[in-house]
């Protein structure tokens, strides 16, 4: 899995593999001790990560994890993103990314489903319905074409929606156009507008790569009084030094002056991000769906215009919040597996096998169907599939029973993104306006990384936030191998389960009851019922 992120990520030489800088190890150096340290541990052994570095090897015991790894968590000055810059530049740290430096990450196909329910809810709740007939010549505006925004018009695609996503970088879009992501590059608006005018008329979706800058594409979008149905943005925003191109530079000028000017470049780049947000809030007073995509562009263009544009800023609200939590409440989430063998014959049974598993949530199947046709294999054979407390540990465990058989020919990898139920600290993406106003408190991702040590998953990370993300996150992530082995059938029982049902009662604790379904009351238990304590304020005033 270390060498599969760097296979499918975004710059391998840097070990880059995500979101701007998200590394899977500290340096070359750090990353060759690694592999010798994984190919010489023995059973009862585990490899302790510190921050993308090998630190050591413990005794532990068969039943452990075979990796910990806690990257960046810092507290109090340390947590800036001036200090990790320092930091990092002197070799003492890293950003992690959530799935780069915990081995997790599986090319654009990680948020793809993510980004497709999110645009089918909006659809159903704003737009009349996410049939494709209602959907015809409606499109989304967006921008940004790497690791992670790639999946967007692939997503809107699934669904019916046009796009037109505005990058900064040529090569970004023919890669995609090259991947079948992209239907079409252009090279200037008028182009672009034309190109989805026809297609619309003929009733096709057309998915449009545009080189530009998504600052002066958006403001020239709205003096042309042209407003997409859907808006929004997936550069790497959260890195106003490393992660966004501002207005009037090339990007060989920005790769330059991020070096020898980097405080002028950031405040170039958040002038520039607040005029795109005040471009996306004047599309939405022009009746545009916007919201943001889980890459700080609001906090960037609040941090430029002052904290008094925050109530106008926030108009646009974060993904999590308004679309997807009610997911979350019933600890459905992004699971996802990768097949070791690299086969994708071995992919094709799991697909059959969970297509069949869940009837009575349909959406399951026809999720599968849907990425079987678009998505395509990006280094080892994977899928990303939202499921819920007790399907993950009911799928893993048929798995495992079908590598024993040896039906799949090699143990098969099952994950998730840090963005979970469990999983995941952050007041702007995940957990932003929780109902308790928990949002900030980081007591859950610590408290699942804990419990999933001790449920013996392979894999177990705790990574803070680097880069434009320090001091605004921390989250978990985790790992299970199914090897057809009853203990393994043991390990992903408990942490899978573990994992989803501290999820649930996160919620539950934070005032959803809608998590009291998932929880076993007045509502289905997959089998698997959790305990909970309920003490309530008036209890205990007494
Ligand atoms: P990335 O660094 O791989 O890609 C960013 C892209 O934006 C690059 O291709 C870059 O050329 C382009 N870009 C930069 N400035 C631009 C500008 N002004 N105009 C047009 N294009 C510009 O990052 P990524 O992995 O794609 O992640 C993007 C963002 O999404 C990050 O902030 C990341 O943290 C966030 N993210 C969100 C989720 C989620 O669940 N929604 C998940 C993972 C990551």
């Amino acid at each position: 899995m270390f060498e599969n992120v760097l296979e499918v990520g975004e710059n391998p030489a840097e070990l880059v593999v995500y979101a701007s800088l998200g590394k899977a190890a500290r340096s070359w150096p750090h990353a060759k001790a690694i592999v010798r340290a994984l190919l010489d541990l023995e059973e009862g052994e585990t490899l302790v990560l510190q921050s993308g570095a090998p630190v050591g090897v413990i005794a532990t015991h068969a039943g452990a994890p075979m990796v910990v790894s806690a990257v960046n968590n810092t507290v109090g000055r340390w947590s800036g993103s001036d200090r990790f810059y320092e930091r990092a530049d002197r070799g003492e740290t890293m950003w992690g990314g959530l799935t780069a430096a915990a081995w997790q990450y599986i090319g654009r196909q990680g948020v793809l489903q993510g980004t497709y329910e999110l645009l089918r809810i909006i659809a159903e709740r704003h737009l009349g319905g996410a049939t494709a007939s209602n959907l015809a010549g409606r499109w989304l505006l967006t921008a940004g074409l790497g690791g992670m925004g790639s999946s967007q018009p692939i997503s809107a695609r699934m669904l019916g929606l046009s796009s037109i996503t505005v990058e900064v970088d040529g090569d970004k879009i023919r890669r995609l156009v090259d991947a079948g992501g992209l239907d079409v590059a252009c090279e200037r608006l008028d182009d672009a507008l034309q190109q989805m005018n026809a297609a619309h008329q003929q009733g096709r979706v057309l998915a449009i790569g545009l080189r530009g800058n998504a600052c002066d594409v958006f403001e020239a979008l709205v003096a042309r009084s042209v407003t997409a149905d859907v808006v929004t943005d997936q550069t790497a925003a959260h890195d106003a030094r490393y992660g966004y191109v501002p207005s009037g530079y090339t990007i060989e000028r920005w790769m330059a002056e991020r070096e020898s000017e980097p405080r002028v470049v950031e405040s170039a780049a958040r002038a520039s991000i607040a005029r795109q947000v005040g471009a996306m809030l004047t599309m939405c007073d022009r009746g545009a769906i916007a919201f943001e995509n889980g890459n700080n562009l609001r906090v960037q263009a609040i941090e430029h215009l002052g904290e008094s544009a925050s109530s106008t800023v926030m108009r646009i609200p974060g993904f999590m919040e308004a679309y997807l939590r009610t997911l979350f409440c019933r600890g459905i989430g992004p699971f996802r597996w990768v097949v070791l063998s690299g086969d994708e014959r071995d992919l094709a049974v799991v697909d059959d096998l969970v297509s069949a598993m869940f009837p009575a949530r349909p959406e399951v199947a026809d999720w599968i169907a849907l990425a079987r046709r678009y998505v395509p294999v990006q280094g080892l054979p994977a899928r990303s599939c939202w499921l819920g407390h007790g399907e993950r540990s009911a799928l893993a465990l048929a798995v495992n029973d079908l590598v024993a058989d040896a039906t799949i020919t090699a143990p098969v990898l099952f994950s998730r993104d840090h963005l979970d139920a469990a999983g995941m600290t952050n007041p702007r993406i995940g957990t932003e306006g929780m109902r308790d106003g928990s949002d900030g408190v980081t007591d859950w991702p610590l408290l699942d990384s804990m419990l999933l040590a001790a449920c013996g998953a392979d894999l177990v990370a705790v990574h803070s936030g680097g880069g434009g993300y320090s001091g605004w996150m921390q989250s978990a992530g985790v790992s299970v191998v199914a090897d057809g082995t009853a203990a393994a059938g043991d390990r992903l029982k408990r942490a899978l389960d573990a994992d989803t049902g501290l999820g649930v009662l996160r919620h539950l604790n934070a005032g959803y009851g809608e998590a009291l379904e998932a929880a076993g009351r007045g509502g289905e238990t997959r089998g698997v019922p959790l305990a909970w304590f309920d003490v309530k304020k008036e209890d205990y005033d007494a």
